[in-house]
């Protein structure tokens, strides 16, 4: 029976945490640590939020420690902007690294000293082929390359002419440091990589103090090893890294390598989340910033109104993987509306107004009506509605002349206004292109929601604002930036996009209720509008004087998850 459950438990277990129960099982490790290495060279985005809380869930799962590290080697397209964003969102995930925040360029010495072993050891010597020429020497796939003329240099001279390298005395890309591993392995990482360029940048975080700067497969393992980290877990893409991973931390002589790991990326279907592509529609304006409600960036999720549980939801129905493929978005939105089902108020809104009058209500005359928060969630309680004589409907929630199977507001039909009357349509009014400006309704008093009235029934529910009372607002709703029918890039690179990604609604209203329960604009402040889906406050455009609401997600769905 106690072996039963306990290979259930096995079985459930991903190929990472397997790894790690056997290192701690076998006295191999002790305490679990592991880290997430942004290169501040971009916002983060969803793939990054996967490998976050892979990393975190871990070393909390097994009592360990979890570390934030800027891999901060290379300052060509590294900017500040990006390390206090990167800093924000991984907060906002849940990512909680506590004091344990390093950058990679805090090491810049202890990457010099481990170059000036390796080339005492003779494993490393400085080499003046120019970059054409090293890939050239270099071979392909099915060709062994050949050995650099400066591959016998002697210890001494190398060690000379690195510290001239450091010490500024050649010329940008004039030499370069290579590790002296194989010119001849099937592996062309192995293939006497470059360790050192000479590039003169000023760095984000040291300025102008190094003219040479480390390759990032010579900085890792030695930033990893440095903060004692035991499993480095990192895309598959590194698979083929690892030996020269393993190499260099051999060579180099730590003690407890730390191990590498390679999983799959999180891939979303019809989704952009390349951190190169996601700048190419920022730098071409073709989105409003990093966190543009379309881009899967971490902030723009964040302002879009997604949560930190909804994601964590997302990740771990995706689960881990050694094989890579898509998943999606519809799973995603999926998420959100679970997270938010019974969490968050439910008001009625009207994002494309006409006006019903209802001539048998007494002018100037309003009243309260009591309608339930979220009728799925009782604990939520309810509020008091205004009610007048003169409402706002949703335009298609009336036609002159009804479709089949509508139910809705039509001439001579009668529907209830959701937590209120029922209403029956006796008349309405066109503008001169035909548009329906006024809807003339009449109500019956004694059809009041929650009295229990059940003499006649109807087959329609509408949502209304009473018109005084309503509130003003901005409505964006959103649709795949990318256009699903061409797919998602084009043979040059560059997006195929929807031209309907943002519809802005700039005449749209709501009930006051909503609008007293928002304190803070900065914060998450979302709603389920009736009828019609999720929606949150814009953190970043609304005004006290006129709030910006965001879709995030429609009520409908495509996606159903696969029941356990
Ligand atoms: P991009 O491919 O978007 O440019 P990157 O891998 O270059 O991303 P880094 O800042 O180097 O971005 O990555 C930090 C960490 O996030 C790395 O460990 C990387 O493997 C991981 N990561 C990046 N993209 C994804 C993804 N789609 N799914 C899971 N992890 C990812
Ligand atoms: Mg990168």
């Amino acid at each position: 029976m106690e072996n039963k459950e306990l290979s259930k438990e096995v079985v459930s277990k991903n190929f990472i945490e397997q790894i790690i129960e056997k290192d701690l099982a076998e006295g191999k490790v002790k305490e679990i640590k592991t880290r997430f290495p942004p290169e501040p060279n971009g916002y983060l985005h969803i793939g990054h939020a996967k490998s976050i809380l892979l990393n975190y869930g871990l070393a909390q799962q097994y009592g360990g420690t979890f570390n934030l590290r800027f891999d901060d080697t290379n300052p060509t397209k590294e900017k500040v902007e990006y390390v206090d964003s990167i800093i924000e969102d991984v907060h906002w995930i849940g990512g909680d690294y506590e004091n344990r925040l390093f950058y990679a360029s805090d090491y810049f010495h202890d990457m010099y000293e481990a170059a000036i072993k390796l080339i005492k050891k003779g494993k490393a010597y400085v080499c003046d082929l120019s970059a054409d020429e090293i890939r050239e020497y270099r071979g392909t796939l099915t060709e062994v390359g050949k050995n650099s003329p400066y591959r016998e240099r002697n210890i001494d001279e190398n060690l000379e002419m690195f510290i001239n390298m450091k010490e500024g005395k050649y010329g940008d890309g004039e030499k370069v440091l290579r590790a002296k591993i194989d010119m001849t392995s099937p592996n062309m990482n192995m293939r006497d990589p470059i360790i050192y360029r000479i590039a003169r940048m000023t760095h984000h975080n040291t300025g102008d103090d190094w003219c040479i700067y480390p390759m990032y497969d010579f900085a890792h393992p030695i930033e990893d090893a440095i903060e004692n980290i035991t499993h480095s877990i990192c895309t598959l893409e590194f698979e083929d890294h690892r030996p020269l991973y393993d190499w260099f931390l051999k060579e180099i002589g730590y003690e407890n390598p730390p191990q590498q790991i390679e999983f799959a990326k999180l891939y979303l279907t019809n989704v952009i989340t390349g951190k190169r592509y996601i700048k190419k529609l920022v730098d071409d304006g073709i989105v409003d910033g990093w966190d543009d409600p379309r881009l899967v960036t971490i902030s723009a999720l964040r302002r879009r109104g997604f949560t930190p549980s909804s994601i964590k939801m997302f990740m771990e129905l995706c689960g881990v993987s050694k094989n890579n493929s898509s998943v999606d978005y519809a799973m995603l939105e999926y998420c959100i509306r679970e997270d938010l089902k019974l969490t968050v108020p439910r008001v009625m809104a009207v994002l494309d107004p006409i006006k019903v009058i209802i001539t048998n209500y007494p002018e100037g005359q309003i009243e309260y009506l009591e309608a339930a928060n979220n009728q799925e969630e009782e604990s939520m309680g309810t509020r008091q509605i205004p009610f007048a004589r003169e409402l706002y409907i949703d335009r298609d929630d009336f036609m002159v002349e009804p479709a089949k199977k509508y139910f809705r507001l039509y001439p001579g039909n009668e529907v209830r206004l959701m937590n209120a009357y029922f209403v029956k349509c006796e008349d309405y009014k066109l503008d001169e292109d035909g548009n329906v400006t006024e809807v003339y309704c009449t109500y019956d008093p004694e059809t009041k929601s929650g009295s229990g009235f059940n003499a006649r029934k109807v087959k329609g529910t509408i949502h209304w604002l009473a018109a005084e009372k309503a509130i003003p607002v901005e409505v964006r709703l959103y649709e795949n930036i990318v256009d699903e029918d061409k797919g998602v890039y084009k043979e040059d690179g560059s997006v195929n996009l929807n031209p309907n990604s943002l519809t802005t609604l700039k005449n749209c209203y709501l009930e006051p209720n909503a609008i007293e329960r928002i304190q803070d604009i900065s914060a998450h402040n979302a709603f389920q509008f009736l009828r019609n889906g999720y929606f949150c406050v814009d953190s970043k455009d609304s005004t006290k004087e006129k709030l910006v609401f965001n879709r995030i997600v429609s009520l409908k769905s495509s996606y159903r998850p696969v029941t356990k």
